[in-house]
């Protein structure tokens, strides 16, 4: 029985995976990937078309983490622009951060199309919405940067954006064309299935509770007593990471993002709201995003209260923003409230940790893994493969827990509270 909230809109397939056994004790898998989502998946699938033998063990059912539960939004890039990345990286490294965050959302349709993923698809453009003149000189900027490199995007007037969005309230934007929307469960199932199909052994329902080494092996024990051998490790938990390596949930900052879905949007307003099937993000400190579902409903999403919700009430902050951004949907029902958990990082960038030889970690996927973490899972396991770090776009560094970390839920309230305030002021 799902838990209450945690059940999104999205679908998975009815293209059945073959259930297969665990790799025996006397049959050590190449690598032991724990966790599930699109990180793990697109790591085994890779891994697996690589010549390895892996097995995938998750807590849960396929999709159950942040990967089936998020708003199908595929965006390239990173939170920083190319500007910023070359000057904090350097000219070599950021080079390849600047190319590998330009071609994250290719890799999911690059997926989808090859390998024949059936997953609800639109590839029309994310925009970024400016609520104010200062977001969008800064959404300006990123224009700038981003053409000089040739990119597909494109500065927006506010006649523009209106159009595009039918939303009211942006003074101009940004559009993206390199990204575009998906429905993530059924992407997220997909690529269990064609991981399956090369070959990865899934276990749902596993929930790893350690990790031993013994004589250069790893054995990876489940709280339902299974236990695997494999040469190396992976750890693809992020926001839902939890103790099994000291000080990676110390590291990073795991928030709520919740989400609502209307009823299936009446005609007439179905053709004025997003005509073209864009994602949309608004340039707010809190910001909330939002597209069209592939059965024509509105999914708005944004952060949510850091304890577990209890009740409907809990996504009225949502609802609110729902009704500034298009008052013709207030006599729209909500049929649908859900959350997961997205992971932060202190630098805002994902981290690559490898604490002990052949045991790999990575966190942090800042609310933008669809594409992030399906393009990460192509170069780690062609690292595992070649034990080449010069693939890994970026820098393996030392898990370095976050002083005060206990505290964290109180310093994150308290800060959004007071973003919300200042969001609020600019109205
Ligand atoms: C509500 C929401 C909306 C979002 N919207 C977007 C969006 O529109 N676009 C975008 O790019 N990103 C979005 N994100 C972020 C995106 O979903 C994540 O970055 C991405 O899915 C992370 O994938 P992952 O495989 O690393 O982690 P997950 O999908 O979270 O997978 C981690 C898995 O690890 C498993 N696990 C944890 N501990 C154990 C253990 N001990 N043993 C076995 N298994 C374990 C969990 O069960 C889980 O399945 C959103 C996230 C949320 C929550």
């Amino acid at each position: 029985m799902p838990l209450p909230f945690s059940v999104p809109i999205w679908s998975k397939p009815a293209t059945a995976r073959k259930v297969q056994p665990l790799f025996g004790n006397d049959q050590p898998a190449d690598i032991a990937i724990v966790g599930g989502g699109i990180m793990g998946l697109s790591t085994a699938l890779h891994a697996a078309r690589l010549g390895m033998s892996v097995q995938v063990l998750d807590a849960g059912e396929i999709g159950h983490g942040a990967s089936g539960l998020n708003g199908g939004q595929v965006i390239p890039g990173l939170k920083y622009d190319p500007e910023w990345l070359l000057e904090h990286f350097g000219q070599e490294r950021g080079e390849t951060l600047v190319n590998f965050a330009a071609s994250t959302a290719d890799a999911v349709f690059e997926l989808i199309r090859d390998e024949g993923l059936s997953v609800p698809f639109a590839r029309n453009g994310w925009i970024q919405a400016a609520h104010t003149e200062i977001a969008l000189k800064a959404a300006a900027n990123r224009d700038r940067q981003w053409r000089a490199r040739g990119a597909d995007v494109k500065l927006l007037s506010a006649d523009e954006i209106g159009s595009m969005t039918g939303a009211r309230g942006y003074v101009g934007g940004w559009l993206d064309r390199r990204a575009g929307v998906i429905d993530p469960l059924a992407y997220t199932s997909e690529l269990a299935r064609v991981a399956t199909a090369a070959g990865v052994r899934i276990a749902e329902s596993h929930k790893v509770s350690r990790l031993d080494k013994d004589a250069g092996k790893w054995l990876v024990s489940t709280d339902n007593g299974a236990k695997v051998q494999a040469r190396a490790v992976i750890l693809a938990t992020n926001a839902y990471t939890d103790g099994l390596v000291p000080g990676l949930a110390q590291s990073i900052v795991p928030l709520h993002s919740f989400q609502i879905a209307t009823a299936p949007l009446p005609p007439d307003l179905a053709a004025t709201i997003l005509p073209g099937g864009q994602a949309v993000s608004d340039s707010r400190r809190i910001l909330v995003y939002y597209r069209k579902s592939p059965d024509g409903r509105l999914v708005l999403g944004g952060r949510g209260r850091m304890a577990l919700p209890t009740s409907a009430a809990d996504w009225a902050h949502l609802e609110r923003a729902l009704q500034r951004i298009y008052p013709a949907l207030a006599g729209v029902a909500i049929e649908k409230r859900w959350f997961g958990r997205v992971a932060m990082t202190p630098d805002h960038l994902p981290h690559l940790h490898e604490p002990e030889p052949g045991l790999l970690a990575v966190v942090g996927c800042q609310g933008r893994g669809v594409g992030l973490m399906t393009a990460l899972g192509g170069r780690i396991a062609t690292y595992l493969s070649t034990g080449d770090a010069g693939q890994l776009p970026f820098p393996l560094s030392p898990i370095r827990p976050i002083p005060f970390h206990a505290f964290r839920q109180v310093g994150v309230a308290a800060t959004i509270a007071w973003y919300r305030l200042l969001d609020a002021l600019e109205r």
